[in-house]
């Protein structure tokens, strides 16, 4: 009796001792980013609360969610104070990847002709000149494949050819957008994506990603395709 009752909590401790090994085998080290700063706050939703608290949310929750995944992180701009792009991406110079989180808005001249609600969904942008493109290209596309997952749609405006946006679509199933200049991608050492959740602009898409499961989700698809693009091939 006694020895089967013990060797029933070894098994129990074997089994937790074995998840922790795998999880910290898995483990990343993450510099998230928030997208603008309370100073400087991006866009402004339809109801004027400014993408920087957007932003905020869902970093929050990514954080959080990576934490509890047994990784480290590493976070830019979210205690308010004001940082250059190019300090952003050196602020964690050994980290496994650079996600920057942001909130979309649409030009100002479909917003004057009423067209905001024309507009909803996810964009992902990599840059070419990145030391590390294909692994920042094979996150882009597992984040995509995890926003999928939970319902989300790839937006694809930023392609239309017009003064503005014009952006390479690389991957329209994935909703992945090659943007080599913007400067948080292209100066970061390591592999690095940026995120676009949704489109403020639209009253429709700002409500539902005010709400908090929506943030909880959508943090914890991009927190699943980031260590679903580590487990494909080491980050760096
Ligand atoms: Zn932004």
């Amino acid at each position: 009796m006694l020895n089967s009752w013990m060797l029933h909590w070894r098994k129990i401790f074997l089994f937790l001792l074995t998840s922790l090994a795998i999880q910290q085998a898995n483990a990343e080290y993450i510099a998230v980013d928030t997208g603008h700063t309370p100073l400087h706050p991006g866009a402004t939703g339809a109801n004027g609360r400014v993408e920087y608290l957007y932003n905020l949310s869902v970093t929050d929750a990514l954080a959080q969610d990576l934490v509890a995944r047994g990784d480290r992180v590493s976070r830019t701009s979210a205690d308010g104070k004001e940082i250059s792009l190019q300090e952003r991406s050196a602020n964690a110079p050994d980290a496994d990847l650079f996600i920057s989180i942001h909130h979309d808005s649409i030009l100002q001249e479909w917003i004057d002709a009423g067209r905001s609600k024309e507009f909803s969904g996810y964009s992902i942008f990599v840059s070419k000149k990145n030391t590390h493109y294909e692994q920042s290209l094979n996150c882009a596309q597992k984040i995509g494949e995890q926003m999928l997952m939970i319902g989300e749609n790839p937006s694809l405006y930023h392609a239309i050819p017009v003064q503005g946006e014009n952006r390479l679509l690389i991957d329209q199933y994935f909703g992945v957008h090659q943007y080599d200049d913007l400067i948080v991608l292209k100066t970061a050492p390591m592999p690095a994506v940026l995120v676009e959740i949704g489109v403020i602009a639209n009253p429709d898409e700002e409500a539902r990603l005010s709400k908090p499961e929506v943030v909880q989700r959508v943090s914890h698809a991009i927190a699943t395709g980031i260590h679903a693009c580590s487990m494909t091939k080491n980050l760096k």
